[in-house]
């Protein structure tokens, strides 16, 4: 049987930060794309892997991909962490999994008891 896995990006939102701008050396506003990415087998997703931001300086106009989603590389990321959750969706095959083996464990249980 043919596996086909991989993972796949998926668009949060669009916003604006406030950031250091390396080619600037100063404070600027920059637009901002956050997507996620996510595990899938067979297209199904199974669990999120990694959240990342596009950024754009409005000054200048530097692009930066793939900067990591987290409190390290971005000022206020507290406020936009709650914003920018990964989607329901992208448990699923977790989920699903989780749900089976529980099923599994559950009737093993009672089959002993009897
Ligand atoms: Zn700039």
């Amino acid at each position: 049987m043919l596996l086909i896995w991989g993972s796949k990006n998926v668009n949060l939102g669009i916003d604006e930060f406030f950031i250091s701008c390396p080619s600037c050396e100063s404070y600027h506003w920059a637009d901002s794309l956050i997507v996620c990415s996510y595990f899938h087998i067979w297209f199904i997703p199974m669990f999120p892997k990694s959240k990342e931001v596009n950024l754009i300086c409005t000054h200048c106009g530097l692009k930066r991909y793939d900067i990591p989603f987290k409190s390290k590389t971005l000022d206020g990321f507290e406020h936009f962490r709650r914003k920018y959750r990964y989607p329901w969706y992208t448990y699923i095959g977790a989920v699903v999994i989780g749900w089976g083996i529980a099923a599994f464990i559950l009737t093993l249980i009672l089959q002993a008891v009897r």
